[in-house]
């Protein structure tokens, strides 16, 4: 495969940005190898400078959820650009996509607009913060949640204990806030809330984790999670950033039947813009600025492009009934035809699959938490990587992410996808 085009932007690209990318997974580091710059992208399909076309499981980490340039997406882009970019003003577009949002979310009865999954939870986080007058939270170790001082913080091999920060600049007196619990462990998490229930304003969570390969949540641990939150008058909120308007129109609180008391989003509600939100009940969401005393702006929040486009998104998802119900039976469809490649070949990988979400795992499962997860072999990863990317596949560069399917996936795609994906495995096996 010619990458000539791309290693000579890469090259000039690492003088200006660090790493030559402005976000790290995109480097592919993890997979040790250079990444590839994409020039456009259509349907299913992506394409990158030197003209190599590649079958897209990436889909932008989620929003592409109709594939590439949608044509009923894109149209009509031009007559909403000729009115005008931004006015840091309220525009009518922005009261129907709060409107659409609160609908289709029934745990909500308020959203405020920002523009990223980051400033969502953050902005969350503050709300729930400032509603319960606490001071701590809980999170998960091996969820992400954007890169807020106070999230980014994992626990020390497992143990309930103070946040220890994962990044350097962190200040410690910042996580010391941060509680980081076991992933679909109610023992431990009880166990956090007896020991400082009452200075806990709000536990966040991803439902379903795609932020340490695919580890969903089990239902019964969602239902012991709601309980406890209302237990102690902490609130419960659910990181929708991935999975919302992805799994289901009605995201993981739909497909648990679990209604959070606050919930984020973003990559899907931006049509492929940089948009984030964050909703909840009426009386947390009138603690928000200018309501109340919780404060929390952005000049470019509730732009007027990216409203539209990420509005006329749901629109289309809301109004094509079997988008998501097609979506996970391709998901199926690859999970199968994987499983059983592993299986005729005899390799030490599993296949994991959660609505039209999957990751292939190098190690034995059950996946159920970041320990889990952390057994598998990552070399083997980077291996299969490059032997799926020189088969015209383009899949997360990273073991601990996930795919993600698109409307515009075919059948031809899974098929030529199974059949890479046994070639790859074969070719790795006997490596
Ligand atoms: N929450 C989750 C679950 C995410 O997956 C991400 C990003 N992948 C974020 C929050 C942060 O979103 P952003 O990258 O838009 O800041």
């Amino acid at each position: 495969m010619n990458l000539e085009k791309s290693k000579k932007v890469y090259k000039e690209g690492i003088k200006y940005i660090p790493g030559g990318v402005n976000s790290p997974v995109r480097a592919f580091k993890s997979v040790c190898t250079d990444p590839v710059f994409i020039s456009k992208g259509y349907g299913s399909k992506i394409e990158d400078e030197d003209g190599n076309t590649y079958i897209d499981y990436i889909c932008s980490w989620g929003p592409a959820i109709l594939g590439h340039s949608n044509q009923e997406l894109m149209e009509g882009i031009e007559d909403i650009i000729k009115d005008g970019l931004s006015f840091g003003l309220p525009t009518k577009v922005e009261v129907d996509m709060a409107k659409l949002m609160v609908e289709s979310y029934p745990a909500i009865d308020m959203v405020r607009m920002v523009n990223s999954g980051t400033e969502a939870t953050m902005s969350a986080i503050r709300v729930a913060r400032g509603y319960t007058n606490k001071n701590k939270i809980v999170k998960f170790e091996g969820c992400y949640h954007g890169h807020s001082d106070s999230l980014l913080v994992k626990s020390g091999s497992g143990t309930i204990t103070y946040g220890v920060p994962t990044s350097l600049g962190v200040p410690e007196e910042i996580v010391k806030n941060t509680l980081v619990c076991r992933y679909n462990d109610i023992k431990d998490l009880k166990e956090t809330f007896e020991k400082h229930g009452s200075d806990i304003a709000g536990v966040i969570i991803e439902p379903v984790a795609g932020n340490m390969g695919l580890v969903p949540a089990d239902k019964k641990f969602l239902e012991e999670l709601r309980k406890i939150t209302k237990e102690y008058n902490s609130l419960l909120i659910f990181d929708e950033v991935i999975t919302g308007f992805r799994i289901d129109y009605g995201g993981a609180s739909e497909v648990y039947g679990i209604k959070p008391d606050m919930a984020c989003f973003g990559k899907i509600i931006g049509g492929g813009f940089p948009v984030g939100a964050y909703g909840g009940k009426k009386e947390i969401m009138e603690m928000v600025s200018p309501l109340g005393g919780v404060y929390q702006a952005g000049t470019l929040s509730g732009n007027p492009l990216a409203m539209h486009m990420g509005y006329k998104n749901l629109k289309i998802l809301q109004r094509n009934k079997t988008v998501y119900k097609d979506m996970e039976e391709m998901a199926i469809t690859l999970e199968k035809g994987i499983a059983e490649n592993i299986k005729n070949i005899g390799i030490k990988a599993t296949i994991v699959r959660f609505k039209n979400m999957l990751t292939l795992f190098f190690g034995e499962g059950p996946f159920r938490n970041y320990d889990d997860v952390q057994k598998c072999d990552t070399n083997v990863y980077a291996k299969y990587f490059k032997e799926m990317l020189n088969r015209g596949i383009m899949l997360p560069p990273a073991q601990f992410e996930c795919m993600f399917l698109s409307a515009a996936h075919t059948k031809e795609d899974l098929e030529y996808t199974i059949k890479a994906n046994y070639e790859s495995l074969k070719a790795i096996k006997e490596l």
